[in-house]
């Protein structure tokens, strides 16, 4: 490890770019990525606050570098690491709300990094980290991503779509520990400290009162548990080791409890420490605004690779060394708020003061006022007309936004698991000014993720009481409406999600789902003629949802419309031509229709590749009463019977 404090300087590896070189590879370093989640730089020790012990995050500052103004561009968790993985800002790499795909033309940390023989692995402490489901494209590069079980074993939160830190990094320690032959490329994903606020003890006492900051205590002494694991190999002094904040958290700022609508410092300003290998400039803080975005192309110069052509960030080497003071503009986008139909905000922050687009603007002087409190946007001041052109000149670079509608079903299921509200579904996005202001809307945000939480760990009262406080304060919120009318739909009060999904249907036309959602709640309540209308409606939005096809099947079928019933079946089958469920529901229209003869061949090749599904045996008994073949329908019957008797001791 001497050697490597000598060999190691803060320009030598720069020299020896790896790309297509057929030279002798430089010794390469470690490289550890530590993102902590919803960290607030202000409630870590080395970063002022007294009341927390961070001994982790205090050490590595001391050998390290601590930057004491870094900016994430983004408040939500995926949006915000794929700037860091990218070095790229939101609108420009594109991954601006869960489960949009992180586009193949942004090469990550992990592919820039392969190249020069890195070995590369990610370890996640969220399910919305995972690129299987909620950040597609996220896993590229990595030899090894730490993806949840596809189909967990447990309804706790744990395992399914959190994982405490301690087990993040024991998991990434068995994978170093297995890869022993650098160098290595390594993420862990520290997800405690975002909410629910839930340490495990001993912290959970000590912060009784502050459960946010034990939350910080244990992801802390997590990433100390690594921290050692590296000095007891002996891999911790030649490496370079990077911890930051994905954001922070509201705690009641600005009327925001936790993160993703603002752009305030309070979830804005993140810890960002770096460690470079031999201890180079241990101990420095560098007061000048930076980035999170500039991460990437720091690491990429200190390797000496090759910078991908499109960059938002810039290397952070000269402040190292102290041959750079200057600030850098931080420029904050979140589009969010569109989830909830508000309008999406803009922002840059600039030289001690902050200037935030929005219906209603903002401008702060953030040396007078630190807190954001005091508003002083006036059109006409001259400040306000350079902060907004050069948002004006930004947008300007940036590509065509991605679209929003990409979220699947499976994976809204999670993500309201994690306490989010789902898609705002195929909507298009009316002009940004004429949604309401975030601001105006806070307290309903508030309400709906508590609420969401509550479903989710099905206290379905406490949720259904916070659903109704957000309609008495906006009676015609789309989310709440839709959530209730879903809650009373799984709690089998029918008429009641009618009521609430008729509503939202009304508040959110373009909402394929809850139309499909009220077409269900109508089915079941026995309205038919209203069922096909609101079904009828969902296909015209979204002619590609597969269940409201089948559905409507199901309605024509009880409407004695046989000829519509086969259409949609039909349609259905083009969709998804494999489906069972759909093979069934043509059963169905054929044996209503009386065309026994071709319904018992497809019936029995269901059997035949499904021996034990009662659907398909009751409906051949049927067919074969039709054909007045009775010895088979009896058997048949039978089969059926002894089917229903198996699933119901079951
Ligand atoms: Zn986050």
């Amino acid at each position: 490890m001497k050697a490597l404090r000598v060999s190691f300087s803060l320009c030598c590896l720069a020299t020896a770019a790896w790309a297509g070189s057929a030279a002798k590879k430089p010794h390469l370093p470690d490289v550890f990525l530590v993102t902590i989640d919803t960290l607030r730089a202000d409630h870590v020790h080395c970063y002022g606050d007294a009341d927390i012990r961070t001994p982790a995050l205090d050490g590595l500052a001391g050998d390290g570098i601590r930057f004491e103004q870094a900016f994430t561009p983004s408040p939500i968790t995926n949006t915000s690491h794929a700037s860091i993985l990218t070095g790229l800002l939101p609108s420009d790499h594109g991954v601006t709300d869960f489960a949009v795909p992180l586009a193949s033309d942004h090469p990550t940390w992990a592919e820039l990094l392969k190249p020069a023989g890195y070995h590369t692995a990610a370890f996640i402490g969220a399910v919305i980290l995972d690129s299987k489901t909620l950040a597609p494209g996220f896993d590229r590069g990595f030899d090894f991503y730490d993806h949840f079980p596809e189909h967990p074993k447990t309804k706790e939160r744990w395992g399914r779509v959190e994982r405490r830190g301690m087990e993040v990094v024991q998991h990434a320690e068995i994978w170093v520990g297995n890869h022993r032959s650098g160098p290595r490329f390594v993420w862990l994903h520290l997800y405690d400290p975002h909410d629910p606020y839930d340490p495990p003890e001993p912290f959970s006492s000590i912060y009784k009162e502050r459960l946010y900051d034990g939350e910080i205590a244990y992801a802390d002494s997590a990433l100390g548990h690594f921290v050692a694991y590296l000095k007891k190999q002996g891999w911790y002094e030649g490496a370079l080791v990077i911890v930051v904040g994905d954001h922070g958290e509201g705690l009641g700022e600005h009327n925001e409890d936790t993160h993703g609508i603002f752009l305030y410092d309070s979830t804005t300003h993140v810890p960002l420490l770096v460690k470079l290998p031999g201890q180079e400039a241990k101990g420095r803080a560098v007061e000048a605004q930076v980035r999170t975005t500039d991460i990437l192309p720091t690491v990429l110069d200190l390797l000496g690779a090759k910078l991908p052509e499109r960059l938002d960030g810039e290397s952070l080497r000269p402040y190292f060394s102290g041959a750079e003071s200057a600030e850098r503009t931080a420029f904050g986008e979140t589009d969010y708020p569109l989830r909830f139909g508000w309008a999406p905000l803009r922002s840059v922050r600039e030289s001690g003061v902050k200037f935030i687009e929005a219906p209603r603007p903002e401008l702060y002087d953030l040396h007078s006022d630190p807190k954001e409190l005091h508003n002083t946007y006036g059109p006409g001041d001259a400040e306000v007309h350079k902060l907004r052109a050069m948002l004006a000149e930004l947008g300007k670079k940036m590509p065509a936004r991605a679209s929003r509608d990409t979220v699947g079903q499976g994976a809204s299921e999670e993500l309201r698991a994690l306490g989010d509200m789902g898609p705002v579904g195929s909507t298009s996005v009316p002009e940004p000014s004429l949604l309401p202001d975030p601001k105006d809307k806070i307290e309903e945000q508030n309400l709906l993720h508590k609420a969401m939480l509550a479903a989710d760990d099905e206290r379905t009262d406490a949720a259904r009481d916070e659903f109704k406080k957000v309609l008495e304060i906006d009676p015609k919120s789309p989310t709440a409406l839709v959530q209730l009318g879903q809650l009373e739909l799984a709690a089998k009060n029918y008429a009641d999600a009618a009521e609430y999904l008729g509503r939202a249907v009304v508040s959110r036309p373009g909402d394929a789902t809850a139309a499909f959602d009220y077409g269900q709640a109508l089915q079941l309540t026995g309205n038919l003629a209203g069922a096909r209308e609101a079904l009828q409606a969902s296909l015209k939005l979204n002619p590609n949802l597969f269940s409201a096809r089948l559905l409507l099947a199901r309605v024509y079928l009880g409407l004695k419309d046989m000829t519509a019933a086969e259409d949609q079946v039909e349609a259905a089958l083009l969709l998804q031509p494999a489906s069972v469920e759909a093979q069934l529901s043509m059963a169905e229209v054929l044996v209503a229709e009386r065309r026994f003869a071709e319904a018992v061949p497809q019936l029995l090749a269901i059997t035949h590749s499904l021996p034990s599904n009662t659907e398909a045996y009751a409906l051949l008994a049927q067919a074969y009463t039709g054909l007045g073949r009775q010895a088979e329908a009896k058997a048949a019957d039978n089969r059926a019977k002894t089917l229903q008797a198996r699933a119901k001791s079951r």
